[in-house]
């Protein structure tokens, strides 16, 4: 740094020179008339040397010590965490899995007089929020090691070299304190295949990770645990043996895990005693680890707001609306007529998807909720791990509800269906080119087939999607009385939770399902 405020000032005082040598050849008076012609060329040929040199000198990575030199890397998560696996639930088969290494980290000589060596990198991959940093921190908590966490994200720099520094820093620092857990979140930042994506600097700290993962000795009692939400972007050289070639997958839990994780979460709070935690899991279908412990928290803060001193059902019924549609709007400033279209948007949901059973309906609201007008609340009955295609019709249909009701009411239709079209054309998108439920037949679409026939797979979405929409129409046709009854409810009261919407149903002679 110093070097480079050095080079700043003599490069202002040669600019100021030159500039007054040549207002001085203006100036016959003036005091450096004196200074041969020879110097004033020295000094200008001088000036713009320094001036070049400087501008290279901001763009070199080799004369940007500062950067190369701050250790940016996370110094703050080099520990010892106190977290076990009694503090991870759920995942009992993954943690059956890590108990070798686990006990190779706590009984190292017993493999190694085998000539066995510590399985050096163990990659967990699967959706944000499902515990794998806590994972990896409860397999440092069980052998401990220390732990040393770095995010794929604080080794991408511009500079050429400098990811690759952290990462040879990191390895260092870890096999000076073995034994110790090296866990780099985001993989994916730093490890994507090279032939995707041509970047110098990438190219380096990922070549400089593959080496450190080469460099151990046997007998270093470092685990690298990694971590991705994707997989399939890693290079091929990051996932072979003797790397990261133990993969192991962490999902959404299920219904017994979700109960679990509830359960530790909500160790250290006041339980009414009503409470049943299974009645929660069975209405957070789908979540994560991370959104079910927020549920616990924010739980907790509205028994705390409602000045209340134990936790019933109805703090964490209010807690998962929090966390799945968004913070309410208060004071919310929305036009009657808008109400009026969302209310019916909404009532289109609520009736083709309990009709056609696409889930179950909790409740259905015209309150404003995150960046949502409405919101119908539901949760599959059950896990299901496989979905027909009628199934996978049926909840396009609910999805496409809304607009077929605003539509068939006003005639017109509005832009609250986005997120509703987004949803559906997955789904459709999948049908045609994954599961092999569309006119295309029995093949999987891959992107080069789609990048040449785009046209054709359009053409299969677009009739799926006509056709689950002309159902969702048909019903709500059909079931237009109970349309508006739902929609004067809400528009009355806001919101109209299960036990009423049964009710509402129950007044009508047996809704009727409009198979096609
Ligand atoms: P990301 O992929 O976004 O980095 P992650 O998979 O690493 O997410 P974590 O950071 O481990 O997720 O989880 C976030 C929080 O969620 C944890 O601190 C913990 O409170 C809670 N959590 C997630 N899974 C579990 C679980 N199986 N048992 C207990 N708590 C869990």
């Amino acid at each position: 740094m110093k070097k480079k405020k050095l080079l700043f000032l003599v490069l202002v005082i040669s600019i100021v020179t030159s500039i007054t040598f040549i207002l001085d050849a203006f100036n016959a008076s003036s005091d450096l008339i004196n200074v041969t012609f020879k110097n004033k060329i020295f000094v200008w040929i001088l000036t713009i040397i320094l001036l070049v040199y400087y501008r290279r000198s901001n763009s070199n990575p080799q004369l940007v010590p500062s950067v190369l030199s701050s250790d940016k890397m996370s110094n703050k998560e080099k520990s010892k965490p106190d977290v076990s696996f009694k503090d991870v639930a759920g995942l009992e088969e993954i943690k059956d899995e890590l108990q070798e290494t686990i006990d190779f980290i706590n009984n190292s000589s017993k493999y190694t007089k085998m000539g066995a060596h510590i399985p050096k990198g163990i990659l967990f991959y699967g959706p944000p929020g499902t515990g794998k940093t806590l994972l990896a921190k409860a397999v440092a908590g069980e052998t401990n090691s220390n732990f040393h966490y770095a995010s794929g994200s604080e080794f991408v720099e511009k500079y050429v070299g400098v990811g690759a520094k952290r990462v040879r820093t990191l390895f260092e620092k870890a096999k000076k304190d073995t034994p110790s857990i090296i866990f780099i979140d985001e993989i994916d930042a730093i490890g994507t295949k090279r032939n995707l994506e041509s970047n110098n600097e990438k190219d380096q700290t990922l070549n400089q990770l593959l080496v450190e993962m080469d460099g151990f000795n046997t007998d270093d009692t470092v685990v690298v645990i990694g971590a991705t939400n994707r997989l399939d972007l890693l290079d091929e050289a990051l996932l072979r043996p003797g790397r990261f070639d133990r993969h192991i997958y962490i999902g959404n839990p299920n219904m017994n895990a979700r109960q679990q994780i509830l359960e530790v979460h909500t160790r250290n709070k006041p339980l009414d005693k009503s409470m049943n935690i299974k009645d929660i899991a069975k209405k957070t279908h789908g979540l994560s680890g991370a959104e079910l412990a927020n549920i616990a928290n924010e739980a907790a803060i509205i028994a705390v707001r409602n000045k209340e001193t134990k936790l019933t059902l109805k703090h964490f019924d209010l807690a998962i609306e929090r966390v799945v549609a968004g913070l309410e709007v208060k004071n919310p400033t929305v036009l009657l007529k808008e109400k009026k279209t969302v209310s019916i948007h909404e009532a289109g949901h609520a009736i083709v998807c309990k009709i056609l059973n696409v889930d179950m309906v909790q409740k259905i609201s015209i309150v404003p909720r995150g960046h949502a007008l409405g919101y119908v609340l539901k949760f599959p009955e059950e896990d299901r791990y496989l979905l027909s295609e009628q199934e996978l019709m049926n909840k396009i249909s609910g999805l496409l509800a809304g607009r077929a009701a605003e539509n068939l009411v006003f005639k017109e239709v509005t832009t609250g269906a986005k997120d509703d079209l987004d949803k559906a054309t997955n789904i459709a998108r999948e049908m045609v080119c994954a599961y092999g439920m569309s006119g295309l037949g029995l093949m999987a679409v891959d992107e080069h087939y789609i990048k040449y026939n785009y046209d054709i797979v359009r053409n299969e979405i677009k009739q799926i999607l006509d056709k689950g929409y002309q159902r969702a129409t048909k019903i709500i046709k059909e079931n237009h009385e109970l349309l508006h009854h739902i929609s004067n409810v809400l528009m009355e009261k806001e919101t109209i939770d299960s036990d009423e919407l049964k009710r509402i149903f129950d007044l009508y002679e047996t809704p009727i399902d409009c198979a096609t």
